[in-house]
């Protein structure tokens, strides 16, 4: 540990009233600890600037996962575990649960939440992409109250949110509407567990008369952000999928996405493994496989 404990300290109010009260008192001088899995690496690390941490594991609040007629609201403290373990999660957004199975391995599974996901705004984290293609909603709390914003566009600029100092996620929200659609997820990394994705994608799409209808594609890995292809996804819809428009797609997504080199990976090789993920999508939504 390079980080010495009595120069921290740590609270569990234990309602999510009184935490969200804290936050209040000093926007920005406690940090919320959920799972801990990219707090306590910073702290292990002697790189975490917050001396004052607020636990918010357990808030009842929090938890759960609730099935409602039009929509699935799942609280931001829910574990990989219980999110790939969910018989509805797995069943209408398969690419969320299969994204939590790509998780780090079975102990990060048990601790590491979405919420903490979301707001550790990661460009690889391996759920967001996901988020992204079910048209994801976050509730924001704080002591001014609830506002509800669109997943898309909540990250402004690597590893910055539309978070304020003073708010937590307070509820995830996906809408019922993707029955009927082929759903593909993949995660390219240096092995299957324990790795951090070089690329990856969420992508689906439905069919209609032979002719794309409706197609979500988003990529992580590949720029300052998780993204959402809507260029590329324009360039598709209402076509034919045959070879032209498999290079077309190609070239669109080669050029919305902005990736950089660095230790897991190289500029070049993630272009080219992105084009080759939504071919393979595209390949796949011709014949109704999900992958
Ligand atoms: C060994 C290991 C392997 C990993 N592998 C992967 C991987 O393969 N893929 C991947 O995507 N990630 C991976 N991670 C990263 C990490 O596990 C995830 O990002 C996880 O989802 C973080 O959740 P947490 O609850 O532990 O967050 P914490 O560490 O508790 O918090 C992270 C951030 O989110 C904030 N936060 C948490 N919840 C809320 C909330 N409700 N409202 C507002 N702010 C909140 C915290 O203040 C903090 O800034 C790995 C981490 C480790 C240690």
């Amino acid at each position: 540990m390079r980080s010495d404990p009595r120069d921290y300290q740590l609270v569990a109010p234990g309602t999510l009233k009184s935490v969200v009260s804290l936050l209040a008192e000093e926007p920005g001088k406690w940090l919320p600890i959920a799972g801990g899995t990219d707090v306590m690496v910073l702290y292990a690390a002697g790189h975490l600037p917050a001396r004052n941490l607020v636990s918010i594991w357990n808030l009842p609040e929090l938890r759960g996962i609730e099935v409602l007629p039009g929509e699935v609201r799942i609280g931001p403290g829910c574990t990989y575990t219980e999110l790939r373990e969910h018989e509805v999660i797995s069943r209408e957004f398969p690419l969320l649960a299969r994204a939590a199975s790509w998780t780090g391995g079975i102990a990060n599974q048990n601790r590491g939440t979405l919420g903490g996901n979301i707001v550790n705004a990661s460009p690889a984290a391996d759920s967001l992409p996901a988020l992204l293609v079910y048209d994801a909603e976050l509730s924001l709390v704080s002591v001014r109250g609830e506002r509800r914003v669109p997943y898309l566009g909540f990250h402004t600029g690597y590893k910055t949110t539309k978070l304020a100092a003073d708010e937590l996620v307070q509820v995830i929200s996906l809408p019922r509407q993707f029955s009927g659609y082929v759903h593909h997820g993949r995660k390219v990394g240096a092995r299957n567990a324990q790795a951090i994705a070089k690329v990856c994608i969420a992508a689906l799409g439905r069919l209609a008369e032979g002719r794309v209808d409706d197609v979500r594609i988003a990529l992580g890995s590949v720029a300052p952000v998780p993204l959402r292809l809507i260029e590329t996804e324009r360039a598709l819809n209402g076509k034919i999928i045959d070879s032209s428009l498999l290079a077309l797609a190609r070239n669109t997504a080669a050029s919305e996405i902005r990736p950089i080199d660095d230790i897991r990976s190289t500029a070049r090789y993630r272009s080219w493994v992105a084009s080759n993920l939504v071919e393979e999508f595209l390949l796949g939504l011709n014949t109704g496989a999900n992958i």
